[in-house]
């Protein structure tokens, strides 16, 4: 039996107050991970802090200088129907899309979305050691079955991926993080709120102890001529990507004025590539072009069995996605060029 208290937030700063008086607490929304890891388990919050009601975080608004703030409580599904998300940030409308099933949309949060923890099979199974769960205790994935695991950014301790599709678009797009907690408010460019593991896999974000995130800020550039979102699973739905990529141009006829390229599935974090993007910037938008930029975004790319097919795969996603970027049409099924 797990007892917990139950506590509803009824707004922000509330909320702050009972999670940093509440030991071992944990904030919910949707519910959708951290109930998983409950019933598995590996999580036992003395209390759940409810933040489903904290209206203020709810919305999705356009600020006066054209960015667009999605609150960390609106959810995944009305984020990614929403006009000006569909309109001005359609990258992220498919990105969120691809994720989960309609259900899940329906209850995950925004602010869960970047919260969520990694699928690695070993890291749900309590009778097996591991390094993210119980640091020191061994990572039974780099020997074991790591089909679905990283390729890039790894570290002695942990190879595990961040499983989320929303953030692959938001990293592509430069979004930044706002949070409060018991010192104020800060905000976190979306390069680094997420970590690689290095020798604390434990440790998923920079978020602080005490703080809650309010909302996300999408720049004013949504990017929304030439984008696409390619999502490689193992079944068409409900499934985590093996690999994905986001990847976005501004155009001068065929010529890259600037390039966007973030790939999920692959990493602990959201795998962005200034290097490439740079690259790509005043090329032409060819496919040989693309496959350059994947080389360098998969230099230092490393396999562990099980896994080394993504390397090959990241390469073949980064170009066919590429491609697809420039004609955002040809991602109706069967209009899918060839790479
Ligand atoms: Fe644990 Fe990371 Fe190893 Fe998976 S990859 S078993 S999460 S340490």
């Amino acid at each position: 039996m797990n007892n917990f208290e139950y506590k509803q937030a009824g707004n922000t700063k509330n909320a702050i107050e009972l999670i940093n008086n509440t030991p071992d607490a944990a904030f919910v929304a949707g519910g959708t991970n951290l109930i998983d890891l409950w019933k598995y388990d590996l999580t036992h919050p003395s209390g759940l802090i409810d933040i489903n009601h904290l209206n203020e975080n709810a919305e999705i608004t356009t600020l006066k200088d054209k960015k667009v703030r999605l609150g960390a409580a609106a959810r995944n599904a009305d984020t990614a129907y929403h006009p000006i998300i569909e309109g001005r940030y359609p990258l992220l409308s498919k990105a969120i899309l691809a994720g989960a099933s309609a259900q899940i949309r329906n209850m995950a949060s925004n602010g869960g979305n970047l919260l969520q923890r990694t699928r690695c099979y070993y890291f749900y199974d309590a009778d097996v050691p591991c390094n993210k769960r119980e640091p020191g205790s061994g990572c039974p994935a780099k020997e074991g079955y790591n089909r679905i695991h990283a390729i890039l950014g790894t570290s002695e301790e942990c190879i595990a991926v961040f499983p989320s599709d929303m953030c692959i678009a938001l990293a592509a797009l430069e979004a930044v993080v706002n949070v409060s907690g018991p010192n104020g408010d800060r905000s976190i460019p979306f390069e680094d709120f997420h970590r690689l593991p290095g020798d604390r896999p434990d440790i998923d974000n920079t978020l602080g102890k005490g703080e809650i995130i309010t909302s996300i800020d999408l720049p004013e550039e949504g990017f929304s001529e030439h984008y696409s979102y390619l999502k490689l699973r193992d079944r068409h739905s409900y499934a985590f990507a093996l690999v994905s990529v986001a990847t976005a141009f501004k155009l001068n006829g065929n010529v890259i004025e600037s390039a966007r390229i973030a790939l999920g599935g692959v990493s602990h974090k959201p795998w962005r590539s200034i290097e490439a993007e740079a690259f790509l910037k005043d090329k032409e938008a060819t496919a040989e072009n693309f496959a350059a930029a994947a080389d360098l975004i998969l230099r230092g790319a490393k396999g562990f069995g099980s896994n080394d097919f993504k390397i090959q795969l990241a390469k073949k996603a980064i170009i066919r996605n590429g491609l697809m970027a420039l004609n955002p049409e040809s991602q109706l099924p069967g209009a899918l060029p060839s790479a």
